[in-house]
């Protein structure tokens, strides 16, 4: 089998580490740059990121809110592309590591990511977990993944029968790999826990990555 990994909130702890770091210096980058709000609106950003999609879209949510001026909103995001500070502890998920250890004996691992390719591969180094686990790394340009499943479908050579796409995200780790035909578990951790839907795209659903165990017990494969 091929298993298909999604990085953020499925195998480190992104959203519980980083977000809140990386929303509070587009806040401050924000002010700077000539946004009249008070310090303590800082918590209105915070939830308005708890039931986005991305940090990103909570950053313009919120930036819409209060400025018409594009310069204000650009000054935002552009920290939010800044590198990791050395400082700022990034923790797995827990179980992850040692999943990935369990499944890569008998199985072909890969993982497809969003983002900004160096600040994913800075990600993943300060966490710890080794690239050489996976047969394929893609660090995808979005908004969809599902180009970047067939690809790794082609080029592992896999059928759709025989793969499984683990992503806390339903509309973005598991609408497309449903639309290839793919097997598809839902983790509802970080973003998950909000983006649940649609249900018809998600075959298992699991709180603990230890719980993938229970595709292979359940359905054979
Ligand atoms: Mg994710």
């Amino acid at each position: 089998m091929l298993i298909i990994f999604d990085l953020d909130d499925t195998l480190i702890e992104t959203s519980k580490c980083l977000t809140p770091y990386y929303l509070k210096l587009a806040f401050d980058s924000m002010r700077k740059a000539g946004l009249e709000i008070e310090e303590d609106v800082f918590d209105e950003l915070v939830s308005m990121n708890q039931n986005a999609l991305t940090s990103r879209f909570a950053l313009k949510k919120f930036w819409s809110k209060y400025s018409d001026q594009i310069k204000i909103y650009d000054a935002g995001l552009a920290v939010m592309k800044t590198p990791l500070p050395e400082d700022l502890p990034l923790e797995i998920v827990p179980g992850a590591i040692e999943v990935l250890e369990e499944l890569q004996e008998a199985h072909t691992l890969a993982l497809v990511t969003l983002g900004n390719p160096h600040l994913q591969g800075e990600k993943m180094k300060k966490a710890g977990i080794q690239p050489a686990l996976f047969s394929k790394l893609v660090i995808g340009k979005g908004p969809s993944k599902k180009l970047d499943y067939q690809t790794i479908l082609t080029e592992l050579k896999f059928d759709a029968q025989e793969v499984i796409v683990c992503g806390d995200r339903v509309p973005i780790d598991l609408t497309p790999a449903k639309e290839l035909g793919l097997f598809t578990v839902h983790f509802r951790h970080g973003r998950g826990l909000c983006h649940n839907e649609p249900k018809a795209d998600v075959d298992l659903s699991i709180d603990a990555l230890k719980q993938l165990h229970e595709v292979f017990a359940q359905h054979e494969i």
